[in-house]
């Protein structure tokens, strides 16, 4: 099987309705897909009125296919009743996911739902597998779609809805989707109170859902067909949670504040994704200005880190510059400029890993491409040349933002002090975030990195990049290029002559046209502390307590299970160790600490939420007995 999941086959019926060959089926009904939407799923899943007193709302579907269904609910959300500072999560899994111009032939018929249509379309999913989580803050709603097979998201990914649309083709024509285990599924994903809608009356079907604690019954068909279902899951329905050893859930609190100290890009994705949920932010920073550190180069790149093999690291490298491209087009969208990158191999580890990526990429040609000559290089279309302290101050600009500066905070307690229960802290205080949290110690090491700039070296203005370990950037006729990585000791980091002479020799093999064009007196040095972990992945999440935890998880140290899981009272939230990608990571980790904090469903499956919990090093220091308090 290949990485890059497949299109669907399509064949187009005179009327304009899609049909997917491999199933024989239609997308949507001939007669009328909206109204069938309407009848089969909203009315059975009692919308909109379930949602008028919700502040979060949950709907999940089996098959997202052209997002009708989708489209329909936020025409329904938007003209309903409800709470200002309601948010509707939309989840939905797609195997065979449809490229935008069919989406968008098979969705013309409904010139109501254009305006809609075409915010989808914009952000359409990219094709590549696993969860992408795409954010409407202008309707108030989140679609995460898992690009993959039915019965692998249940496994990956932890959620419970509300309500389930069951739309994946007829159970004749496409008995995977509605096998045993994924009507099990529904009932592991479904909170108390549920309610499920599908067009099917099948009894293999009635029999699954009501096996896997449903309640069900027949209603009146839509169009030609004489029945559906309706399926309620109990109030009282068993649940059985597991340990929490991730600390992947948090205990539920009211939140009307947040307070986020630091203000780079950790700080102000985090503070902004607040303030767009409708909470009142203060951001405090020691500096006199938002991204003084390690955020404050003039220029950066997003781009992102492939690795050859589909794993859940990989995943998450590829979900989090996914979601950074969007978000800085969405709030910033003057400082992230669209660039291409060219990464040539620095390595014959890297040599071979492209080779592989070249065999089975994971993105498309519209995003990924290869070059012709040996050893191959990778190019990434549509990455961003950003401008970090413009972007930064740009995330920041928000009514519900309060940003003080020139002030320094010593200690937790000092801040929590000034606190009250309704109120969040979030620390994405860089390297200097042990100072704040002693634990921090053990797992962050700051890292020097110094870029050289040189101004107005080039007539030509276009955004242009290179990177090989190092990188190059062109903008406007700027040249920047660096970065040194070195271990960092002391107050503050010091720009070097040697750093300086290392990042220009760099320059000469990745790119000797550009270096041809300097004048050294010209260059301007900055150096900047990165904050890097042990596995060089950041740190993201509420933070916990660590003797409490630690009794919890004990028994790991012999392989045994445990009964409970990682303890927090859920008022402190970090994200921290963004070592040199800051600007590709905080995008989506600030996501995963919002939905954490307001209880929404996450943004990661749950081994990807494993790769940035904060709990995890000392998870795996328990598991080698290396913990002896
Ligand atoms: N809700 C959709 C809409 O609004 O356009 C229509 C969904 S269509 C009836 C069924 C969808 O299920 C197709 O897009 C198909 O590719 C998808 N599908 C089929 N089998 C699947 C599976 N095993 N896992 C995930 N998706 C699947």
């Amino acid at each position: 099987m290949t990485r890059l999941p497949s299109r669907p086959n399509l064949d187009w019926k005179d009327d304009g309705t899609p049909v997917a060959t491999a199933f024989d089926d239609v997308y949507f009904s001939r007669s009328d897909g909206l109204e069938e939407t309407r009848a089969v799923f909203f009315r059975a899943c009692g919308l909109p009125d379930r949602w008028r007193d919700e502040k979060s709302f949950t709907i999940a579907e089996l098959g997202f296919g052209t997002g009708l269904n989708f489209l329909a609910l936020v025409d329904l959300w938007l003209g309903s009743e409800r709470r200002s500072d309601g948010w509707l999560d939309f989840l939905t899994v797609e195997k065979h996911p449809m490229a935008a111009e069919d989406a968008r032939r098979s969705l013309a018929r409904w010139p109501e739902l254009k305006i809609y249509a075409d915010q989808l379309l914009a952000s359409w999913p990219e094709q590549t597998i696993g969860l992408q989580r795409i954010v409407f803050p202008q309707w108030r709603i989140s679609l995460s779609i898992f690009i993959g097979d039915a019965a692998d998201w249940f496994n990956l990914v932890d959620f419970k809805a509300d309500a389930w649309f069951l739309d994946g083709f007829a159970p004749a024509k496409n008995e995977a989707m509605w096998s045993e285990d994924i009507l099990k599924g529904l009932g592991d994903h479904a909170k108390p109170g549920c309610l499920v809608g599908t067009y099917t009356v099948a009894g293999h079907v009635r029999r699954g859902l009501a096996a896997a604690g449903f309640e069900v019954s027949k209603q009146p068909g839509f169009g030609r067909k004489r029945e559906r279902l309706e399926a309620i899951y109990p109030d009282n329905a068993p649940c059985d949670p597991q340990p929490d050893i991730f600390l992947r859930h948090v205990p539920k609190r009211e939140i009307e504040r947040v307070i986020v100290m630091g203000a780079g890009i950790g700080g102000a994705s985090v503070a902004r994704q607040f303030a767009e949920a409708g909470l009142s932010v203060t951001v405090i920073d020691r500096a006199e200005g938002p991204a003084s550190g390690a955020s404050g180069n003039p220029y950066g790149l997003v781009m992102p880190r492939l690795d050859a093999a589909d794993t859940p690291q990989a995943r998450f490298l590829i979900q989090s510059y996914l979601y950074a491209l969007s978000f800085y087009a969405q709030y910033a969208p003057d400082f992230a400029h669209e660039v291409s990158v060219t990464q040539v191999p620095q390595s014959d580890a890297e040599i071979k890993r492209f080779s592989k990526l070249a065999e089975d990429p994971p993105l498309n040609d519209g995003r990924l491409s290869f070059s012709d000559e040996e050893p191959v290089s990778l190019i990434h279309h549509g990455a961003a040349l950003v401008e970090p302290a413009k972007l930064v101050a740009a995330l920041l600009d928000h009514p519900s933002i309060d940003c003080r500066w020139n002030q320094s905070v010593e200690t937790l307690e000092a801040i929590c002090g000034k606190s009250d229960e309704k109120t969040l802290i979030v620390i994405s205080a860089g390297h200097l975030i042990s100072g704040l949290l002693p634990e921090m110690a053990e797992w962050i090491a700051g890292k020097t990195g110094q870029v050289e700039l040189a101004e107005s070296v080039s007539e030509d203005k276009e955004a242009l990049a290179i990177a090989s370990g190092s990188y190059a950037l062109r903008k406007g006729g700027d040249l920047l290029f660096g970065a040194t990585f070195e271990g960092f000791e002391g107050d503050a980091p010091a720009v070097t002559g040697e750093a300086r002479t290392h990042n220009i020799e760099a320059l000469g093999s990745l790119a000797p046209d550009w270096a041809g064009t300097l004048v050294e007196a010209q260059l301007v040095s900055r150096a900047s502390v990165r904050a890097t972990t042990p596995d060089r992945f950041p740190i993201a999440g509420c933070w916990f307590d660590r003797s409490e935890t630690l009794l919890n998880l004990a028994p790991l140290q012999h392989g045994a299970p445990v009964k409970g899981g990682a303890v927090s009272d859920g008022d402190v939230y970090v994200i921290a160790g963004l070592g040199a990608r800051g600007f590709t990571f905080a995008p989506l980790l600030a996501d995963l600490i919002v939905s954490q904090a307001l209880g929404r469903p996450l943004p990661l499956a749950r081994s990807e939420q494993e790769i940035v919990s904060p709990v995890r090093f000392l998870v795996r220091a328990i598991r080698k007995g290396q913990i002896t308090d």
